[in-house]
């Protein structure tokens, strides 16, 4: 006979749940490491997961970020010119 409530943790462990194959315990784990919040401005999440940033080109795990966080280094395609240059544009009005 099979033991439900093993079945049911191993299936938890093994199987993705977070995105990008990170497994729920992994994706607690790494919040924690990073503070309990998105890597970029550390808000804690909401009602809805982080996001699991990802490296577009590798496809390695970056680490956890929030929908806005996320689409703030996406939309200028994670380039760090163009970043640079948002941060000079926005200090010329401070
Ligand atoms: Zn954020």
């Amino acid at each position: 006979m099979k033991n439900p409530e093993k079945s049911k943790r191993s299936q938890a462990n093994t199987h993705p749940k977070a995105g990008f194959g990170i497994t729920l315990d992994i994706y607690e784990q790494m919040l924690e490491n990073q503070g309990g919040g998105c890597a970029i401005c550390a808000k804690p999440p909401g009602e809805r997961r982080l996001h699991v940033d990802h490296n577009h080109k590798t496809g390695a795990v970056r680490g956890l970020l929030c929908g806005h966080c996320n689409r703030g280094i996406g939309e200028p395609k994670e380039n760090e010119f163009i970043m640079h240059n948002a941060i000079a544009y926005l200090r010329k009005y401070l």
